[in-house]
């Protein structure tokens, strides 16, 4: 798995940002996570090595998985603007690598494409997060009437039981998750089977990626998860007969 990071750096502005790991980590590091600011990496997709036996060759290679892009800030951030025309124009350059953007941004999207995005470009896929009823039921149906080629749903941190039935046509995937962290507010299994039974009523494949910290079992029980073990209980409920 690969993946770029042009910038850094976010603003908190909606439920699923409360406990952003992008805080916590900054904060770790005595470093201010609201300030923007473009990384080393910003021009990565289109850097060559200079020497070497790979002399000439691209430094970002297509890996069998998509290129996660933006996750230490949001692609659709105000503050990059003016740098997004040339993330856009590296991407484009790139048709050999498939780069995953995830965003709670969405209503900024028509107003942040390159002249030539037409009806998207078939190398990017774009990922919409709604992480409770309100967010799914606002950014939800601006989401599927948007130019887009590639579209997911990431329903993470999953806050709430969900209903997004509606939101479901050209949806190509839906991956929903817990939240992490010590301050991670609680995911039902429950709330995951319903968004399951959603998917699979639309015939939309559905992934259950994480448990997030603090997750309550088919018992209603309160179960802290150690975070390295998450994605393996989920997988777990995945592979039993409950998701
Ligand atoms: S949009 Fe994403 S990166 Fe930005 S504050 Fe919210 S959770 Fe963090």
């Amino acid at each position: 798995m690969s993946s770029w990071n042009p910038w850094h750096g976010c603003r908190k502005f909606s439920p699923g940002c409360l406990n952003c790991y992008v805080y916590r980590m900054d904060g770790k590091f005595g470093r201010d996570p609201s300030r923007f600011s473009l990384t080393s990496a910003f021009r990565l997709p289109l850097e060559k090595f200079r020497g070497g036996k790979k002399k000439g060759s691209y430094k970002l290679q297509p890996d069998g998985d998509a290129v996660y892009t933006c996750f230490s800030s949001d692609f659709f951030l105000e503050d990059a603007d003016q740098h997004r025309p040339e993330a856009w124009n590296a991407i484009r350059l790139r048709p050999d690598l498939h780069f995953f953007i995830p965003t709670k941004r969405i209503h900024r999207f028509a107003d942040c494409l390159p002249p030539d995005w037409g009806d998207g470009y078939a190398n990017v896929t774009i990922a919409c997060t709604a992480e409770n009823q309100a967010m799914a039921d606002k950014r939800l149906p601006l989401f599927i009437s948007l130019p887009i080629r590639h579209r997911e749903i990431i329903v993470e941190p999953m806050l709430e039981k969900m209903d997004i039935s509606p939101h479901l046509s050209g949806i190509s995937h839906v991956i929903a998750g817990g939240e992490s962290g010590p301050e991670a507010r609680p995911c039902h299994l429950q709330w995951i089977i319903s968004l399951q039974r959603q998917c699979k009523a639309a015939n939309v494949p559905f992934r259950f990626k994480q448990t997030g910290a603090r997750f309550i079992n088919e018992k209603g029980i309160l179960v802290n998860v150690a975070r390295r073990c998450q994605q393996c209980l989920a997988a777990g409920y995945r592979l039993g007969s409950s998701v």
